[in-house]
């Protein structure tokens, strides 16, 4: 009988609860391979879910290869899902009624999604479940979390320091973590998780597979942090407002607003009339964000016009501003605006670069 408490099984006991999802309805959300990346796509069988493959990830590269142990988050997040890059509001139609989408929040399982991303979704809790988004709201409400802890972080990772991973710690309704190719951990989070899992042929893990667990999660805590500290970040990177490293780094940024897109808590977006030939219109939400020119265009001007400008506010944004805004970091250290950044620019310098020029000028 499963309660709280840590367990212990076979590889076939995840083939087992993804099964058990399923069964129960659930629209199942899961890491799989297209096109030579891992991405977050509905899957029905739980051999599409990329196990035996390996990312490779560092600043402005990616690649795949199979029979590694671990795979990572690749360029979607659960952003992706509850809080889509294009959403249909409503369509007039040429006679001037309005139609609203049908049904469209099934149930949805999360499933091995990584601690990072769970926390992604608690900082999106703060924003859209904040603002009141409905649609947000109607999918977050049915959403099932089976998290992957991580004990194999990638190159750009720093989940540790962030306080995210490599071990998720709540907001999740069951936590795994494969320590071997065959010995997975499991934990429950909640009551579904609880009532899931009793559905496995698990028992409560043994002093050795503990040990073995605690182990590979300190591990992979060393291996995951950044080279900055958080202890009084947000005040010593506005004392950095003026520090010419965003000016510099900026020089080699595109301005392609593609970490803003990757990014599992950027939240901007516009809202747009798509006229359509037969006289009628559909309305859209669709993903903004504060790197592109015309973010900052209002009436009377740009009030970002210098990309060096739209890089150090959305630094600033992640790393001071938010936290004073809703009480937790922007940035939940998952590393995709570093890899998937085609400068190869590395958020992680730019914050230590930032302190050092504030702490050469005895500031912080
Ligand atoms: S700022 Fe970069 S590392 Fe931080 S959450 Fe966003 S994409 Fe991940
Ligand atoms: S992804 Fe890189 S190049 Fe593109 S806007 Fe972001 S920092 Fe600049």
């Amino acid at each position: 009988m499963v309660s709280g408490g840590i367990y212990s099984g076979k590889f076939g006991e995840l083939r087992k609860l993804f099964n058990a999802l399923r069964l129960r309805g659930y629209r199942v959300i899961a890491p799989k391979l297209e096109d030579g990346v891992i991405r977050l796509k509905e899957v029905t069988s739980f051999d599409e879910v990329p196990y035996g493959w390996e990312d490779i990830q560092a600043p402005g590269k990616y690649s795949v290869r199979e029979g590694g142990k671990h795979f990572r988050h690749g360029p979607d997040a659960p952003k992706r899902i509850l809080y889509p890059p294009r959403l249909e509001l409503f369509r007039l139609r040429p006679d001037w009624s309005v139609e609203y989408p049908k049904e469209r929040f099934p149930p949805t399982a999360l499933f091995a999604i990584k601690p990072c991303d769970l926390a992604s979704i608690s900082v999106m809790d703060r924003v859209q479940g904040g603002i009141g988004d409905p649609y947000y709201l109607a999918l977050r409400k049915k959403l099932i979390i089976i998290v992957e802890n991580c004990v194999e972080p990638g190159a750009t990772c720093f989940c540790s320091t962030m306080g995210t991973g490599p071990e998720a710690r709540d907001g999740f309704d069951i936590a795994y973590t494969r320590l071997d190719d065959n010995l997975v951990v499991f934990r429950p989070g909640s009551d579904l998780g609880v009532e899931l899992l009793s559905e496995l042929n698990i028992e409560p893990a043994t002093d050795e597979v503990l040990r073995k667990y605690y182990d590979a999660l300190k591990n992979a805590s060393l291996k995951a942090k950044a080279p900055f500290e958080l202890e009084r970040l947000p005040d010593e990177l506005e004392l950095g407002l003026n520090s010419p490293v965003f000016k510099e780094v900026a020089e080699r940024c595109f301005g392609c607003a593609g970490c803003n897109m990757v990014c599992p808590t950027c939240f901007c977006f516009d809202v747009i009339d798509e006229p359509e030939l037969d006289g009628g219109a559909v309305r859209v939400r669709v993903w903004d964000g504060c790197f592109s020119y015309t973010y900052a265009e209002v009436a009377g001007g740009n009030f970002r016009k210098d990309l060096w400008a739209r890089y150090r506010h959305w630094v600033l944004h992640k790393f001071a501003y938010w936290v004073r805004q809703f009480g937790v970091f922007g940035c939940v250290g998952c590393g995709r605006c570093i890899t998937w950044c085609p400068a190869g620019i590395d958020l992680r310098e730019t914050i230590k670069s930032v302190v050092e020029w504030v702490r050469s000028r005895g500031g912080g």
